[in-house]
């Protein structure tokens, strides 16, 4: 598998002396070509710089990158083969839609009639035929954002960079263009790279994601496998909403004393079982109602799917799981 985008040992730093800022912190990260991948992690943890270094908006303060191979340090961004759709858009809105998605092509001074041409054929693939006379304010938000996309990918880039895309869009309009974006990059083969800080997105989205905390790479692999096998306490935390078990009560469980994750989804309520505790929260979520116990000084939340019987509040239950869903994590 050809790497689209390689990173070797790359760290950003802004300032220096004791007030220096590592917002790219010593990052090894390899992205495979035709795939959608994923840079999930909290603000400030680094995604936006790394998109940055990419594109060759900013310059590594160490290490290298290679794009298909080729070292990109001595490259400016206009020759990389990679374009991207911001979050704000960025679109001009004196411009009409068809002239915003053509400007990449007329900078690089391709004939008005071509142009146009590409524009209307992009404008087709993002479902925005016929939209081509209006200005970017009498747009909606999700076709604004449809717009950009057209306009990095007139560029025929091998690599497009998304810095939080769908950021500015309500909760079913982001739903449908998380469907579309998957979809058209299924159908183009492009590399995505994709930056959010939404683990839902990230998820369902990506072939592959990276999670960051800290300017560093705290977990990079499938998305099943970062959901299932959690490397720390960071990634088990910041993805899902996992139980995390201090190193005595996964003693007690009969496992080493470390720390350790279960998915509330890998639980059930029994009438006895290896962890009990006090009812102390039932939330009713649709498909199930999720039921926290308190032992000891921890949380466990359980889900219980719709249907099942509930426990009461203030009273005492137990909760049983299968041993393999206990997963080990190191203490970062
Ligand atoms: P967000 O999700 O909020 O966009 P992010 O994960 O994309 O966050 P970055 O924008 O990459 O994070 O920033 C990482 C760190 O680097 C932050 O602490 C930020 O303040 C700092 N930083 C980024 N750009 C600069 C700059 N030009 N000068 C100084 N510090 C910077």
């Amino acid at each position: 598998m050809t790497a689209a985008v390689e990173f070797q040992s790359v760290s950003r730093h802004f300032g220096s002396g004791p007030n220096a800022v590592k917002a790219v912190d010593a990052v090894d990260l390899t992205i495979a070509e035709g795939s959608f991948f994923a840079m999930l992690g909290p603000s400030g943890s680094g995604k936006t710089t790394c998109l940055r270094l990419i594109s060759g908006f900013e310059q590594p303060s160490a290490g290298a990158i290679r794009i298909f191979g080729q070292d990109v340090s001595a490259i400016p961004p206009n020759r990389r083969n990679v374009n991207t759709v911001f979050q704000d858009y960025a679109l001009f809105p004196h411009m009409n839609v068809r002239d915003n998605v053509a400007y990449g092509l007329m900078v690089k001074g391709t004939p008005r009639a071509l142009r146009h041409a590409k524009a209307e054929e992009m404008l087709h693939l993002v479902q925005l035929g016929g939209y081509g006379d209006r200005k970017p304010g009498q747009l909606s938000g999700g076709q604004r954002q449809r717009v950009a996309l057209a306009r990095a990918l007139v560029n025929e880039p091998r690599v497009l960079l998304l810095d939080e895309p769908l950021g500015a869009l309500d909760l079913k309009l982001r739903e449908a263009m998380q469907d579309e974006l998957k979809s058209l990059q299924q159908r183009l083969g492009i590399t995505f790279v994709f930056v959010t800080h939404d683990q839902h997105e990230a998820l369902s989205m990506a072939d592959s994601l990276a999670v960051f905390n800290q300017g560093k790479i705290a977990q990079i692999g499938s998305p099943e496998d970062i959901y299932a096998k959690p490397r720390t306490r960071f990634v088990a935390d910041f993805v899902g909403s996992s139980n995390i078990l201090p190193p005595a009560l996964t003693q007690a469980l009969g496992g080493p004393a470390q720390w350790a994750s279960l998915r509330p989804e890998h639980t059930r309520l029994a009438a006895t079982g290896p962890l009990t505790g006090t009812v102390t929260a039932l939330r009713y979520l649709g498909a199930a109602t999720r039921v926290v116990l308190k032992s000891g000084d921890t949380e466990i939340a359980a889900l219980v799917p719709a249907g099942d019987p509930l426990p009461d509040p203030g009273s005492t239950a137990a909760i049983a799981f299968a041993p393999q869903h206990l997963h080990l994590m190191e203490d970062k």
